[in-house]
């Protein structure tokens, strides 16, 4: 079993949390499997220290450097730059068996179970149920395939610009050759699919194994409050509030003591006093990545075609405070 990896991949310090984040809740639930986490020279030294408490493994791939067909491959298609960086996980050959998960993934259970899938076993995406989710599956690293998929990226590039339209476009026969290769629903439960169906949500979401937190908004692009133990914004949040709630938990309980003993934050001193851990929460932030710009002034119609199709802007013109102010203006 020393021979099966997790693996996951951040091409920068941002997306570092999400790994740890990951790698610890992994360990949470006791896996037997060892930890590996891909990145690039753009992580910084203390970020990679704190990544080495975590995981068994920390591996610097720079595409750019290699002198592999991937560089080549990046100079045709410069947009394919981290899909590449992802495919690196298929050079991994000193493990026999890997599941590659997304640094936006959390681990609800135990799924060391999943090293009894075969390649390429993964959920169905659910945007378009015949595609793959490519943010959990199981793979074998090989030489061979990651040539190959270097070709495809080459030849064909991908259909939706990321690793997924590629890696499907790869793995055609997913979709109908053999059901053992699709994972339930329950190995990545992304938060777009409890929104648009919510009775099957409340049925079967009590058996989530790993939420996706897919899409634009990460939970480390929300603030949370030390002192009341919430996330800001969660009471508009209704949906998955107790997922958000849970990745920051980790974050703050078992994460910053670990950023803070590597140098990343300031002294969370005497234990972890809420001052001192607000402070360094909005101090990694700020090291971590810039404020995202402004959302574009959208009209009204498109607005709500928004909010029907389940893209709701809970921090910004669809704020509970925005609707409350809409509807006591009805009101009066
Ligand atoms: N990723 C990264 N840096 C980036 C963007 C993505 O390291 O700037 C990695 C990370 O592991 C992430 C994965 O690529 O989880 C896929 O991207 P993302 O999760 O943002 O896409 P989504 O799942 O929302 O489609
Ligand atoms: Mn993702």
């Amino acid at each position: 079993m020393a021979d099966e990896a997790f693996v996951t991949l951040a091409t920068n310090d941002t997306y570092v949390k999400g790994a740890l984040v990951l790698g610890s809740s992994l360990r949470k639930h006791h896996t037997t499997r060892k930890l590996c986490v891909l990145i690039t020279p753009q992580v910084s030294g203390n970020m990679r220290k704190v990544l080495d408490k975590v995981f068994d493994d920390v591996r610097v791939v720079d595409v750019l450097d290699s002198e592999d067909s991937a560089r080549l491959a990046l100079m045709e298609r410069p947009e394919l730059g981290i899909t590449l960086t992802k495919l690196h996980c298929w050079t991994l050959t000193e493990y026999t068996k890997c599941v590659f998960m997304d640094a936006d993934t959390l681990v609800l259970a135990n799924i060391d179970d999943l090293f009894k899938r075969e390649e390429l076993s993964a959920a169905p995406d659910p945007g378009w149920p015949d595609c793959f989710n490519s943010g959990v599956f199981v793979y074998k690293p090989s030489i061979v395939t990651y040539n190959d998929l270097l070709d495809l990226a080459k030849q064909k590039g991908s259909f939706d610009g990321g690793d997924q339209g590629l890696l499907n476009a790869f793995f055609c026969s997913w979709p109908t050759a053999d059901i053992h290769k699709h994972l339930p629903f329950v190995y990545n439960l992304s938060s777009v699919s409890i929104y648009s169906y919510v009775p099957a949500f409340k049925a079967f979401g009590g058996n989530a194994k790993v939420v996706h937190f897919l899409g634009k908004k990460k939970p480390w692009n929300y603030t949370y409050d030390i002192k009341t133990q919430t996330v800001k914004g969660e009471a508009q949040d209704q949906f998955h509030p107790e997922f958000l709630q849970l990745w920051w938990h980790i974050y703050t309980s078992r994460i910053l003591p670990l950023l803070t003993e590597c140098g990343v934050v300031k002294d969370v001193a005497v234990g972890l006093k809420a001052e001192a851990v607000t402070e360094a929460v909005s101090q990694i932030s700020i090291v971590a990545a810039a404020a995202p710009p402004p959302p574009p002034q959208i009209s009204s119609e498109e607005r709500r075609e928004r909010w029907e199709q389940g893209q709701v802007d809970y921090m910004g013109a669809d704020s509970y405070e925005n609707i409350k102010k809409k509807l006591d203006s009805y009101l009066q």
